[in-house]
C-alpha cells in the first residue's frame, strides 16, 4: 500500500516538471473579480490615487533638495486602511542602509583607488523628515522602517474616501560621478557649475491593491518603483539664471522665459524638425557667471505615476512638435555643450521617433510632453522625462558605439514612458514586465530608425550565449528583481528576444501584434501583472501560449534542436524492368573491399576460369535479367490495382525520415529548409506543439517529387538555437580561423583618423 502511494505521488511531480506543455494553471494566480481570466482588469476592478503638491527649493551652493508636499491618497479599494505605507527611497542613501550592507564582495572589489574610495565614502544622502501633518497642523504619528515610512492614521481611511496630510523634507543631492545613481548632480569643473537630474526625492505613496496589499519590499538598489498614479501641481526654486526641464507642463512661462524663447518655443511646435530655445552660444555665455535671485518655475501633470526634474544653467534646449492621435506633443531635449555635437542633431529627433513608434505599436502616447536631459553615460527614466547618456570626445569626435550607445539609450528611456510609466507594472516585483517588454519595443523602433540598426538586443541568435551559459549563474525571467543573475540579460535580453520570437515564429506578426496592442490598451494607467499579460497574450491570439511561457519564463533551459538523422526512402515500384535494373546498377557500384581490388592483379586466372565444367546453374545465372515469369507476375499484381494506387507507386516521389532531438529542453517549432538536386528550396514550418508527447526526441517523414541534396534547420536564425553545427544534413564543417599575429588597437576613433588622414593629404 505504501509504494503504491509514493509512486502514486511522484507521478504528477514528474509529469509536470518534465512536460512543458503542462498548462500553467498551477502557476497563475485564481482569476477574480479584480483580474479575469481572460487577463483583461475584472469587472471590480480599482486603484488607488495619490495626488501632489510639492514645493521644492534646489540649493545649488549646498546640493541640497528642501520640500515640501501635501499628498492626498484616495482609498478607491473596499478596504478600510488602518494605516498608509509611503516610499524613501532616498534612504537607499542613509549612513546605515541596507543595500551597503547587503551588497557582497570580494576583497578584489577594492583593488584600486577609486573603488576603495568609493567604498569607504561616508555621504548621508538618506532622507530628513522634518514633520508629518494633517490638513489642521495636527503632528502625525509615523514610523521609519528603512526605506519605508508608515503613517499610523487616528481613524482609519474607509472605503472610497481620501485623506490629505503634509510632508516637510530635506535631503543632501548625490555625486552621480563618485556615488553613482539613478538621481545626483555632475560637477563640472569649468565655470564652477553643476548639472542636475533629480528624481525619487519626494516622499511617494506606495501602491496598495488587490495582488499584494501595500506593495512593502524594501527598496535595495535593483527593484525599482511601485507607484500609484495621480496629479502633480509641483513649483521648482532655482538659481534665477537655470533652465528646467520637468515632467508635466510648465505653467508660468511669462515669469520664467524671455519672450525670445517663448517665441521659439510657439515656432517649435509646429516644427518637425528641432527648433533651438535656448543656443549654444547663449547657454555658454549664462554659464560663466552665477546669478543671485531665484525663480520658481511651476509644473503641472495629470495622470502620472511619478515627477522628475533636471536643473541648470548650462542647458541648451531644443524642441519639435510630433503628431500623434490627432495631439500634438512637445518632443524636446536640454544638455550642456559637452553633449555636442550628438546631442543638437539627434535628441529630439529620436525622441519624435519613439513617441511616433511605440505609439503604433502600444498605445497613443497621452502625455503632453516628452524630453531628453543629457547626463554622462546613464540612462533612467521617469514619466515624459528620461535621463540619457552619450558624450562625445572633449574634441566633438565620437566612436560609434558612443553614437549607437546614445541612440539606444534615448529610444529606449523615452520608450519607458509606456512601460512602466503608462503601463504601470510593478517593478520592486518585475524587472522584466517593464525592461523587457520594452526592450522588445526598442528593437522595433531602433529597426524603424536605421536598415539594419545594429540592436544588441531583440534578434534570436544573440540571447544564444547567455542561454547556453553555465546554468548556476542563470535565473528564470520570472525571478523578483533583485535576485536576477546577470540582469540586463535575463530582465532585458531574453524576455525582449522571447516577444521578438513569438511574433515571428510562433504567433506571427499579425497575431502578435493585436493581442500585444490590446494589452497595452487594457493596462494602460492601470497595473498589469505577469500573469495578466500571459493571459492577454493567448486570449486575443487563440495561440496556446502556455509552453512558451513555461520554458522561457519559468525555467533557465534553452534552445538546442538537433537535426540527428536523415533516412531516404523509395517505394519499391514492384515493376521488375524498374527494380532489378537499379539492383543490378547498386550491385556494379558496390564498394570493393581491399583484397578483391588487390586480388584482380595478383590472381592472373581463377580456377572456374580455367575450368568451364566448375560454373554449373547458379554459377552462370543472370539474377537482374527479367524473364517471362517476372513480366507475367508483375502484370497480375498491376491488374489488381486501382490506377490510382498504381499511379503512386510510379510517381518517383522521394520520402525522407528526419530524426531530431530537443537537447536544450525548449521544445521550439521546427523549421525546415530543403534544398534539391535542382538547387530549387522548399521552406516547411511545423509548430513547437510537434513536441507536445515526446520532448526530447521526435522522427517526421516529407516526402517530394524531387531528390533532397541537403536540409537545414532554423534557416533564418529565428529560433535562438544554441547549436547551429547540429542543424544540418550533411554536416556542415565551418572553418574557424586562428590568428598568428597580434593587431594592436589604437587609441584614436575613426572619426580622429578621418581628420588626421585630412591633415596629411593637406601636407602632400
Ligand atoms: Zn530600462
Amino acid at each position: 500500500m505504501r509504494k503504491i502511494t509514493l509512486i502514486a505521488l511522484m507521478l504528477p511531480i514528474i509529469s509536470f516538471s518534465q512536460n512543458k506543455f503542462a498548462q500553467l494553471e498551477q502557476l497563475l494566480p485564481t482569476p477574480n473579480e479584480y483580474r479575469n481570466a481572460a487577463g483583461a482588469p475584472g469587472h471590480n476592478y480599482y486603484q488607488q490615487q495619490a495626488d501632489y503638491k510639492i514645493n521644492v527649493t534646489l540649493n545649488d551652493e549646498e546640493q541640497k533638495i528642501i520640500g515640501k508636499e501635501t499628498i492626498t491618497y484616495t482609498n478607491n479599494s473596499p478596504d478600510v486602511l488602518e494605516y498608509l505605507w509611503i516610499q524613501l527611497d532616498q534612504n537607499i542613501r542613509s549612513k546605515d542602509s541596507d543595500s551597503k550592507l547587503i551588497s557582497v564582495e570580494k576583497m578584489e572589489d577594492f583593488r584600486s583607488l577609486r573603488n576603495i574610495k568609493k567604498k569607504m565614502l561616508d555621504f548621508d544622502g538618506g532622507f530628513k523628515i522634518e514633520e508629518i501633518t494633517s490638513t489642521s497642523g495636527h503632528g502625525m504619528k509615523y514610523f521609519i522602517n528603512k526605506t519605508m515610512l508608515r503613517i499610523d492614521l487616528d481613524k482609519p481611511l474607509a472605503a472610497n474616501s481620501s485623506i490629505s496630510f503634509n510632508i516637510k523634507w530635506w535631503y543632501n543631492i548625490n555625486d552621480r560621478s563618485k556615488l553613482g545613481g539613478r538621481s545626483g548632480y555632475e560637477y563640472f569643473k569649468e565655470n564652477d557649475n553643476y548639472l542636475y537630474t533629480i528624481a525619487q526625492w519626494f516622499p511617494r505613496m506606495c501602491v496598495y491593491n488587490d495582488v499584494e496589499g501595500w506593495q512593502n519590499k524594501q527598496f535595495l538598489g535593483s527593484g525599482e518603483f511601485a507607484l500609484p498614479f495621480g496629479d502633480y501641481e509641483v513649483s521648482i526654486t532655482v538659481p534665477s539664471d537655470h533652465v528646467v526641464g520637468a515632467t508635466g507642463v510648465l505653467q508660468n512661462e511669462n515669469s520664467v522665459l524671455t519672450s525670445e524663447q517663448r517665441n521659439r518655443l510657439k515656432k517649435a511646435e509646429n516644427s518637425d524638425f528641432p527648433i533651438l530655445i535656448i543656443t549654444q552660444t547663449e547657454a555658454e555665455e549664462v554659464e560663466k557667471n552665477k546669478s543671485q535671485g531665484t525663480k520658481t518655475w511651476t509644473f503641472k501633470a495629470k495622470n502620472v505615476r511619478d515627477f522628475a526634474f533636471a536643473s541648470s544653467r548650462k542647458f541648451i534646449w531644443d524642441a519639435q512638435g510630433v503628431k500623434v492621435g490627432g495631439k500634438n506633443i512637445m518632443a524636446m531635449s536640454y544638455y550642456p555643450k559637452e553633449g555636442n555635437p550628438l546631442w543638437e542633431r539627434y535628441s529630439t529627433k529620436l525622441v519624435a521617433h519613439t513617441v511616433k513608434t511605440y505609439s503604433k505599436y502600444t498605445v497613443d502616447y497621452p502625455y503632453p510632453v516628452a524630453i531628453s536631459v543629457h547626463t554622462n553615460r546613464i540612462g533612467m527614466e521617469y514619466p515624459m522625462i528620461c535621463f540619457n547618456g552619450g558624450r562625445p570626445e572633449a574634441d566633438g569626435t565620437y566612436t560609434e558605439r558612443t553614437k549607437y550607445g546614445m541612440w539606444g539609450v534615448i529610444i529606449h528611456e523615452v520608450g519607458h514612458n509606456f512601460f512602466p510609466m503608462i503601463i504601470n507594472s510593478d517593478e520592486r516585483q518585475w524587472t522584466w514586465m517593464d525592461e523587457g517588454l520594452n526592450t522588445f519595443v526598442q528593437y522595433l523602433t531602433e529597426q524603424e530608425w536605421e536598415r539594419d540598426y545594429p540592436s544588441r538586443r531583440g534578434p534570436a541568435h544573440l540571447i544564444t550565449n547567455y542561454m547556453r551559459g553555465d546554468k548556476s549563474n542563470i535565473s528564470p525571467i520570472m525571478t523578483n528583481s533583485e535576485s536576477i543573475w546577470q540582469f540586463g540579460n535575463n530582465a532585458y535580453g531574453k524576455p525582449a528576444t522571447a516577444l521578438n520570437i513569438l511574433r515571428e515564429t510562433v504567433m506571427g506578426r499579425e497575431l502578435f501584434d493585436y493581442a500585444f496592442k490590446i494589452y497595452s490598451e487594457r493596462w494602460k494607467f492601470k497595473h498589469p501583472t505577469p500573469a495578466d499579460f500571459f493571459r492577454t497574450m493567448e486570449d486575443a491570439s487563440a495561440v496556446d501560449l502556455d509552453w512558451f511561457w513555461r520554458a522561457w519564463f519559468y525555467t533557465t533551459d534553452h534552445v538546442d534542436i538537433s537535426l540527428d538523422e536523415v533516412n531516404w526512402f523509395q517505394l519499391n515500384t514492384k515493376n521488375p524492368k524498374i527494380e532489378k535494373g537499379t539492383a543490378r546498377e547498386v550491385n556494379k557500384n558496390e564498394q570493393q573491399f581491399i583484397s578483391q581490388i588487390r586480388n584482380k592483379e595478383s590472381i592472373k586466372e581463377t580456377v572456374n576460369e580455367l575450368d568451364s565444367d566448375i560454373d554449373d546453374f547458379y554459377g552462370s545465372r543472370d539474377i537482374y535479367e527479367v524473364d517471362a515469369i517476372d513480366n507475367s507476375e508483375y502484370n497480375t499484381f498491376k491488374s489488381s490495382l486501382s490506377t490510382d494506387d498504381l499511379e503512386l507507386l510510379n510517381s518517383g516521389k522521394q520520402f525522407y525520415e528526419l530524426k531530431l532531438s530537443n537537447i536544450g529542453g525548449i521544445p521550439m517549432p521546427v523549421i525546415l529548409e530543403f534544398t534539391f538536386e535542382d538547387n530549387t528550396t522548399e521552406i516547411i514550418r511545423i509548430p513547437a506543439e510537434v513536441w507536445r508527447k515526446h520532448e526530447e526526441k521526435i522522427s517526421k517523414v516529407f516526402f517530394f517529387d524531387k531528390k533532397v541534396s541537403s536540409i537545414l534547420l532554423d534557416p533564418f536564425l529565428e529560433t535562438a538555437d544554441t547549436d547551429i553545427n547540429n542543424n544540418s544534413w550533411p554536416e556542415k564543417q565551418v572553418p574557424t580561423k586562428f590568428d598568428l599575429f597580434k593587431s594592436g588597437r589604437s587609441s584614436e576613433n575613426p572619426m580622429q583618423r578621418d581628420l588626421r588622414l585630412k591633415e596629411l593629404s593637406k601636407k602632400q
